[in-house]
């Protein structure tokens, strides 16, 4: 039996659709949801379900029973995550769960100076635990949602000819999530894919000028690239109305990527899903197509 967590969320869901894809029965495979109400989003499916809380330890203690294999997807809420991660790795050991798939990011820089340190920090001590478990596992280390991309972009591109982002000559390898989500259903419906770590990266890192370059091309409107101070795309960001948080996380995912702690390449996705991931460039094509084909 496989335990998905996080089954409501988007990675989730799509891990669930891409195993009955691979041919995993459906009543081999269970879903966590959070409370009751939640299972209505996956009811038809066939599917087992189980109702359990990162926060509540017995809760997952009890929905863990009987499970093999887990894909563990990180929470969302970022300031509960360590002791949500303790307890489903713990909730793991006792109830015996024999293989673990974790849903971890990319980054470089493993100190608290990183820009990312808020989001790192419970990603390396979930890995840490694992490694230290005694539990199988596997790490899923992700690059950015490529589906994030047009948030960085601007919702407003075609309108201003302009990306306007603090994020200097760094590049980014960012993937599909559903593509993610399908190499990990293709990990735990396959035994063939063991490896401990994993880098989820596209094969082309971008940056900002080139995908400036790209949807130009595509769209045949002149779109220039704008790397601002931080402090002044802070500043446009908050003029614009995004709360501080927003502006926050905006702001450290583009320092991040000006210092290339998203530039990575690999060829783990390809390997594991059997062809190359979308590429930026085609993403780009579909989302900013150009106007005769609008
Ligand atoms: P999502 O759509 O927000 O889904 C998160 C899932 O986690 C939901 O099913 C949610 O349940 C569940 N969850 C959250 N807290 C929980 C709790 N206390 N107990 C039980 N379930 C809980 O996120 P996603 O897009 O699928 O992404 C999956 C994860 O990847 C995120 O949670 C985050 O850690 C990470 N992430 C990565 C990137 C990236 O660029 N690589 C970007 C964003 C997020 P409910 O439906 O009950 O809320």
């Amino acid at each position: 039996m496989i335990l998905i967590t996080g089954a409501t969320g988007q990675f989730g869901n799509a891990a669930i659709q891409f195993l009955l894809e691979k041919g995993v029965k459906a009543n081999h495979i269970k879903a966590l949801v959070r409370t009751e109400e939640k299972k209505e989003k996956l009811r038809g499916l066939g599917i087992e379900i189980a109702i359990g809380d990162y926060d509540n330890l017995g809760s997952l203690v009890n929905a863990f029973k009987g499970i093999e294999k887990m894909l563990f997807i990180s929470g969302s809420d970022i300031s509960q995550r360590i002791s949500q991660h303790e307890n489903i790795l713990s909730a793991a050991k006792t109830a015996g769960i024999q293989y673990v798939v974790y849903t971890s990011f990319q980054r470089k820089n493993e100190s608290e100076t990183s820009p990312l340190w808020a989001i790192a920090q419970s990603h390396i001590h979930t890995e840490n635990l694992l490694k230290s478990s005694g539990l199988k596992y596997s790490i899923l280390k992700n690059n950015l949602y490529m589906d994030f991309l047009p948030s960085f972009i601007g919702d407003k591109v075609l309108e201003i000819g302009s990306i306007f982002i603090p994020a200097e000559n760094g590049k980014v390898a960012a993937v599909l999530r559903s593509e993610m989500a399908e190499a990990a259903a293709e990990i735990l419906s396959n035994e063939n894919h063991r490896e401990s770590i994993y880098e989820f990266t596209n094969s082309e890192a971008l940056s900002y000028q080139t995908i400036a370059d790209v949807i130009s091309v595509n769209t045949g409107k002149k779109i220039h690239y704008i790397s601002p101070s931080v402090e002044d795309y802070k500043n446009t960001l908050s003029q614009f109305g995004l709360l501080n948080e927003a502006i926050g996380i905006f702001s450290s995912f583009a320092i991040a990527q000006a210092i290339g702690e998203l530039d990575n390449t690999s060829n783990d996705l390809e390997k594991i899903l059997g062809r190359k991931p979308t590429s930026i460039r085609e993403f780009l094509k579909n989302i900013y197509p150009s106007e005769s084909t609008q």
